[in-house]
This record gives structure tokens, sequence and C-alpha cells, in this order.
């Protein structure tokens, strides 16, 4: 079936150079569809570096460091706009990087006097990135002779709520505003490119999606548009057995469902931003991992079911930015309901739970934390619980990293947890925590962060590969 609607997300590694950008550019132009929207990341460590620059901003750097990296910034850009722009079309792209550069300086000066980084405006700070990475890659387009114009993500549709550094889509609003802006120019043959990360809440302000954000964004957009797939251009072959820069037997998976993929992109596996496969999901739109490097690899393809399942295991992945956090108490033992007020509290100050265990004697329940939400998490829970009657202790530790064992093929198939934690329980590795969600696609527990390499060496040596 020949692809009518078609998303395409390059990621910062893709867009790391103007060789790169121009390679990006004959890429869409050999695979676009009849309607194509192209989502674009930052030029590579662009966004570190911002999120670098900031910090110092108010810890005392002077305004001449900052006019030089913004100038830097503006220098990079245009380098790649002079290889990855033909010349009649570099005007645009080049006044943008400049304009942006100015107001980056600005705004950086700003913070330096204010002396105070809120999330606002490091997302403000961060969106720099992808604005200026956008017009490059759509002048690049322009010179392989395809229709195109740049848009911020809130430009093209996309409105968030205000938690800025995490901000969710305000569906309704946001579908209809990207059938508006996108769909009328996809229909005339224009190709977008919109920045990925970069959104903006009702009052307009620059939101951003989490790091690793545009390939939600692309997700985000190829639901609203209804796209036939979404494609996210990387820098590795696709979606593999566990990370391929931990572990050197990793290989690529062909096909994987969605509900492997989001535990998968959940669990910890960078290629994949954990919240890109539920749009996708409940549309049902297929979604395709690629090279950019190696453009004629056809990459794995994410799709609701598979029709026969021969591995038990798929994926080993590890999370580590998480914390293990134990709440303790004799006074909870036989008092309903502390389970239920611990997570209606985390629930309401917007701490992610990752996981949750509880021991039947309930002298304690167990919490996976992101490490970023770790303090607001015991103040919540020492705030709920007052005195020591029913929770007396509140511990944490800050050195653990998570194991996810991924597969459908888990689903009925018996004996797989002895084997897993045989296989750990061989290599040498400790096991502090266990959770089996209730779908069987994963079991993954928590193990001390030094052992987390040697755990997913010896699992995908026991399920995957030697
Ligand atoms: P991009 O900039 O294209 O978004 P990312 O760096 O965010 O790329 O994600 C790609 C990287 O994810 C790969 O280079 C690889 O090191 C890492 N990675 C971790 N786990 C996996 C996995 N299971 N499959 C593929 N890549 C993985
Ligand atoms: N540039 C952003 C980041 O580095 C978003 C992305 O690359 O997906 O996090
Ligand atoms: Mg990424």
């Amino acid at each position: 079936m020949a692809i009518k609607r078609l998303v395409m997300k390059f990621g910062g590694t893709s867009v790391g150079s103007g060789e790169r950008i121009r390679g990006v550019a004959e890429i869409v132009k050999a695979h676009r569809a009849r309607e194509t929207v192209v989502v674009v990341s930052a030029m590579s460590t662009v966004t570190n570096q911002l999120v670098d620059v900031a910090q110092e901003a108010i810890n005392g750097i002077t305004e001449e460091d900052i006019k030089d990296f913004a100038r830097r910034l503006k220098e990079k850009h245009a380098r790649a706009i002079r290889v990855a722009v033909a010349r009649e079309h570099q005007g645009p792209p080049l006044q943008e990087v400049e304009r942006l550069s100015t107001e980056l300086e600005k705004v950086l000066v700003g913070i330096s006097y204010v002396g105070e980084l809120t999330p606002r405006s490091m997302d403000y700070v961060l969106s720099f990135g992808e604005r200026m990475s956008a017009p490059i890659l759509s002048g690049a387009l322009k010179s392989q002779g395809i229709e195109s114009s740049w848009f911020s993500g809130y430009e093209a549709g996309i409105v968030t709520d205000s938690s800025f550094g995490k901000a969710n889509p305000l569906w309704a609003k946001t579908n209809r505003k990207i059938k508006r802006v996108l769909g009328r120019r996809t229909e005339r043959g224009e190709v977008p490119v919109v920045t990925g990360f970069v959104a903006g809440d009702e009052k307009g302000r620059i939101t951003t999606l989490s790091r690793g954000g545009s390939d939600f964004s692309a997700a985000i957009i190829g639901s609203a548009l209804k796209a036939d797939e979404i494609w996210i251009w990387t820098d590795v072959d696709g979606v593999y057995t566990t990370d391929p820069r931990m572990v050197k037997q990793a290989r690529t998976i062909d096909v994987i469902s969605f509900a492997e993929a989001m535990e998968l992109a959940y669990f910890g596996a960078r290629v994949l931003h954990p919240k890109t496969i539920e749009p996708a999901m409940e549309k049902d739109i297929p979604v395709r991992v690629r090279n950019t490097f190696k453009p004629e690899h056809r990459g794995t393809l994410i799709v609701r079911e598979q029709k026969k399942i021969k591995e038990i295991v798929k994926a080993v992945t590890v999370l580590d930015d998480c914390a293990l956090l134990t709440i303790s108490g004799v006074g909870m033992i036989g008092v309903p309901g502390v389970a239920a007020r611990v997570f209606t509290a985390l629930a309401a100050e917007k701490v992610n739970i990752m996981m949750i265990s509880q021991g039947s004697s309930e002298v304690n329940i167990s919490l996976v934390v992101e490490k970023g939400d770790l303090n607001r998490a015991i103040r919540t829970i020492k705030k709920t619980f007052p005195g020591k009657d029913i929770v007396k202790d509140v511990t944490y530790d800050k050195d653990i990293a998570v194991i996810a064992v991924i597969g459908a093929g888990m689903r009925g198939t018996k004996g797989v947890a002895a084997r897993v934690f045989r296989a750990a329980a061989d290599a040498g590795v400790n096991v502090l925590m266990i959770a089996q969600g209730s779908s069987e696609v994963n079991i993954s527990f928590v193990v001390a962060a030094k052992d987390a390499k040697k755990g997913v060496v010896a699992l995908h040596k026991e399920f995957i590969a030697e």
C-alpha cells in the first residue's frame, strides 16, 4: 500500500552538520509521500549547551561570555546554512538565525540579572536549538526543489498545559489547530518543517515536552493528521534488543508491537521518547525507526500486533535516572487505604511513579520514582502522614537502576521469571525489588546502579544472544 500521508522526524545527530542536513533533505525528497510533514530536533549537542549556559547564567557568567556563546551558536548554524542551503535560499534562514541569536542573548542576560532560572525561562532558552535548526532544514528542502516553510511546534498547533519542562498537549485544541495549520499546507504539496520538542501553552508561552521529546512531537502531529505512518529517523538501525552502546551483541528488532515498544521506551530505551507510542497506538498508526546514515536499511516497524511471535523476550532495557523510596512503619498494618493515600498525594504533586511493590506484611511500601521527583515525593509523604503513628520512616536510595525484560511472548510462558532471576543471581546481581506489570509484557526489577550493566548483559545473553 502506498503511503499517502507521512510524518518524518529527524534527531539531533541526523542534523548534526550542514552536510548531514543536506543528506536529510535528500532523504525527504526520496521518501516523501503525497502529504508530508517533517519534524526536526536541535543540531546535536546544542540542547545540552543551552542547558549549561542557562545554569551558568545564574552562577555569574559575564555579559561578554553570554555574547560570545550566542555568537558561536549563530556561527555554527550559519556554517550549516552555507553548506546545506543553495545560495538563493540562504537569506531567510540566515536572518532567522541572526534574529534568534540576538533574542537568546537578551534572554540570557535577563536571567543573569534576575539570578533565577525558573522552569519557564529554562524552556524558553531550550527552545532556541530547534528554532534555529528548523529554518535550515526548510531551506535545504527548498534547495531540493521542495516547497517548504518552517513552524515552531506552537505555531504548528501543539498547545500544551503549563507544566514547563514536561508539558502535555491539550489534545482537542492541538488536533484542531494542527489540521488547520499543517493540513492545509500539506494538501497543497508543501512540506512543512516543525520544531520538535518545542510547543506553547494557552497563553502562548513557550513550553517543552521534556528531553528527547521531538519523537513525541512527531507522534502528536501524526495522530492529529491521521498519518499513514510515522517515521523516526535516528543514528542507529532501528530499535535494538538492548542499548547498542552498552552491549555489543545487541541486534535490531524487525517488528515489535506498540505494547512492547511502549514498555521499552518507558523503561529507558532512549531511541524513543516514552510518550511517542500512545498517540500512534490510539489511531493505529505504524511507527518506523530508521537510520539516517543507512537509509537503505529497513529499520524497525512498530505495529499493533505481531502475527507470529517467536521470541519470548524481545528486549532488555535499563533505566538509571530513578530512585527507590521506601515508606515503612508497623502502624501501617491493618490501616486501610494507606497505599491509596500515598498514591493520591503523590499524583496531586505530579510525582511520576515508575514501580510499586508492597510486601504482604504491610510493613512497607516501596516505590521507584524519577530522580528529579525524589525530594518532592519525600516532602509530600511526610506532609500526608505527619507524626510517626502510621508512617515511621521514609528512606531512599539514589544509586539504583531498573532493569526491564520485555516481550509479549512471556505472556503465558511458564518459568520466565525464574529464568530471569536465576540469570541475575548467577551474574552476582542482587535484586532489591521486583514488579511485574499485569500485562505480562514486562518483568522489571531494581538493582544497585553498579550492577546494572552486568545484569543487562546476563539477561541479554540468557534470552537473546550470546
Ligand atoms: P535522536 O537524536 O535521533 O533522537 P537519541 O540519541 O535520542 O537519538 O536515541 C538514539 C540512541 O538511543 C542510540 O544512539 C542508542 O545509543 C540509544 N539506545 C538506547 N537503547 C536503545 C535501543 N534499545 N535501541 C536502539 N537504540 C537505543
Ligand atoms: N533537542 C531536544 C533534546 O535534546 C529534543 C530531542 O532531541 O528530541 O532533548
Ligand atoms: Mg531522541
